[in-house]
């Protein structure tokens, strides 16, 4: 029986996390579990699952949640979160809080000695320099969720490491990869948010279509697989259904293939190095797809794909920038204060503008993701104004 700790249960990968852990419960237990502010959701989640610890944000939903649930011993904040990942006694933790946030935990997970499946990129877009090395100390296992790493993992399994040639990680384009840049000018949240494949939450979904998403998984594959960013390349591919390749020395290529469901990717973090059956529906149906598509990726369409790979070079603090400045303009663009293209700009002028430091420590990653998220509002105070 794997003990599980699940970070982000309510969100998309959290709920799918659940759905996989109880078509196995003589496999998985979830023992704790963490939410924000979704009380609502988390009341549904206690229904099903008995656990022993809680983590929430707000400190004022406790009261009313230790009277109704008195078995179960409660938690918030930051603090309780990492209370939640060092203290309690399990095997693996599950990681899909969204964004800089999910750092800290994964990082004292690690070093308590807790394997981790990690859906939350942002922890090796910001700290992977820290937190590989660390991971190695301790011997833990980083198992990837994310859809394109696990297809890479799969591909790689019984490989010798330098035998591997390159990384081919595919890229449906996201919401916009019909439309030119001039008709991007004027796009709404909600064109935004409608993904033509994948079914994920809101963050994420704008990410595809900046495709800062995209040059976060260049990182993120970067640090898990140990490889130098030239032997990392995207590939445009229309329908999700390749989900990353591997290219060996002798130029074979190897594909993980199916139908776009995190599920797959979520049990075979938690299953490896063992398959399990699994319900998803519809299995994939090569007959029915006929036609896979693939094409290069435009640097001018997606300045931020560009951007990624020169970030991920220069290393230091200026991937904390980027991400943190990502997050800012990426919550601006879905509250309506600035434009889609907005984006793009308040990105790119804050890791010019906010500069790079050396990483020592998670403080340091801490600093430059705050740096960036006060350059970013300013940039958008400015823009408000402009407008007036
Ligand atoms: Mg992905």
């Amino acid at each position: 029986m794997k003990r599980i700790v699940l970070l982000g249960a309510s969100g998309s990968i959290g709920l799918q996390t659940i759905d996989v852990v109880e078509q196995h419960p003589d496999e998985f237990e979830i023992v704790g579990l963490s939410v924000g502010k979704n009380i609502s959701v988390l009341r549904e989640i206690l229904k099903r699952l008995s656990v022993y610890s809680v983590c929430v944000q707000n400190e004022s939903d406790l009261p009313q949640l230790k009277e109704d649930f008195p078995d179960i011993s409660f938690l918030s904040g930051e603090e309780g979160l990492e209370k939640l990942v060092t203290v309690e006694d399990y095997d693996v933790l599950v990681n899909a809080l969204v964004g800089f946030v999910g750092l800290n935990p994964t990082y004292k997970a690690i070093e308590t000695g807790h394997d981790i499946a990690l859906a939350n990129k942002e922890t090796l877009v910001v700290g992977g320099d820290l937190i590989m090395p660390l991971a190695k100390e301790k011997k833990v296992h980083i198992y990837p969720i994310d859809s394109e790493h696990s297809a890479i993992f799969q591909c790689i399994q019984g490989a010798y490491p330098k035998d591997i040639e390159r990384l081919i990680i595919t890229a449906s384009g996201g919401s916009f990869r019909s439309k030119s840049r001039e008709e991007l000018e004027n796009v709404t949240v909600e064109e935004a948010l409608a993904h033509p494949n994948w079914s994920m939450g809101a963050k994420i979904t704008i990410d595809s279509a900046t495709m800062m998403n995209k040059g976060f998984e260049v990182m993120e594959a970067h640090h898990l697989f140990n490889m130098p960013y030239e032997k990392i390349q995207v590939v445009m591919h229309d329908e999700s259904i390749i989900h990353s390749m591997v290219e060996f020395k002798d130029h074979a290529v190897l594909a993980q293939l199916g139908t776009p469901d995190m599920r797959i990717p979520i049990q075979y973090a938690l299953s490896w190095p063992r398959r399990y059956e699994l319900n998803t529906g519809e299995p994939l149906d090569l007959t029915k797809v006929q036609t896979l598509h693939f094409h290069e990726a435009d640097e001018e369409r997606y300045p931020l794909l560009a951007l990624a790979y020169e970030v991920g070079r220069r290393q230091g603090t200026l991937p904390a920038v980027m991400n943190g400045a990502n997050e800012e303009a990426n919550l601006a663009f879905r509250e309506g204060k600035i434009k889609f293209l907005d984006i793009e700009d308040a990105v790119i002028n804050a890791v010019y503008q906010v500069g790079r430091d050396e990483v020592n420590s998670i403080e340091d990653l801490k600093k430059a993701d705050q740096e960036a998220r006060k350059y970013v509002q300013e940039f958008i105070k400015d823009l408000e104004e402009g407008k007036e």
